[in-house]
């Protein structure tokens, strides 16, 4: 009677465990993925910025490439780079050299944003065709749930490029479900 009561209620904690799951699942290996060169240290990032491409195709090294020939002598704007399967792998994450030595980035000058906000890009254009990939949407959400709870970023916080006070922009347009990524920030409270 008694050992039959222990199994139930050890029973009925491990389900509820299981219920409410990991609030930041990949933790680990995003660990791995964000981690920045030897001796840098953090800034204090207080935003998330999501933009698309605005272009059908691309990755790190396309955007990188096409920042330089703007002059910007660092490269590639983004922190983050999330492809479409056309140059990177569908949900593959790119991390961009900005952040692993955790410079301000060239993504979102409205707000002083690049001093702030890490700017994840998606590749595709979300203001003519359709939204990102299933696979990019998980990729981002992940990201932007771990990002959030490492540096304790409000789900308000979590903008568009567009919805920047001063960026005069579709970015990451219409198609761009930023709800989501805001409901995947409040996941990591
Ligand atoms: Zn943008």
């Amino acid at each position: 009677m008694v050992v039959a009561l222990v199994v139930a209620v050890v029973g009925s904690i491990i389900v509820i465990v299981f219920a409410l799951g990991d609030p930041v699942p990949r933790r680990r290996e995003f660990d791995r993925l964000c981690a920045v060169n030897p001796g840098v240290e953090l800034r204090e990032w207080t935003h998330i910025i999501l933009h698309h491409s605005a272009t059908e195709a691309g990755g790190a090294a396309t955007f990188d490439r096409y920042h330089r020939g703007l002059g910007w002598d660092r490269g590639l704007g983004y922190n983050f780079v999330i492809g479409n399967g056309t140059r990177t792998g569908d949900g593959e994450i790119e991390v961009g050299d900005r952040w692993r030595r955790q410079t301000r980035g060239a993504h979102c000058k409205a707000g002083d944003m690049n001093a702030r906000a890490v700017g994840i890009c998606f590749v595709g254009n979300f203001e003519t065709d359709e939204g990102p990939s299933e696979a990019q949407l998980r990729a981002g959400a992940d990201l932007v749930r771990y990002l959030a709870w490492r540096f304790a970023i409000p789900c308000g916080n979590i903008l568009g490029h567009g919805e920047v006070t001063g960026a005069r922009t579709q970015c990451p347009g219409r198609f761009f479900p930023i709800e989501r990524m805001r409901a995947a920030a409040r996941e990591a409270r």
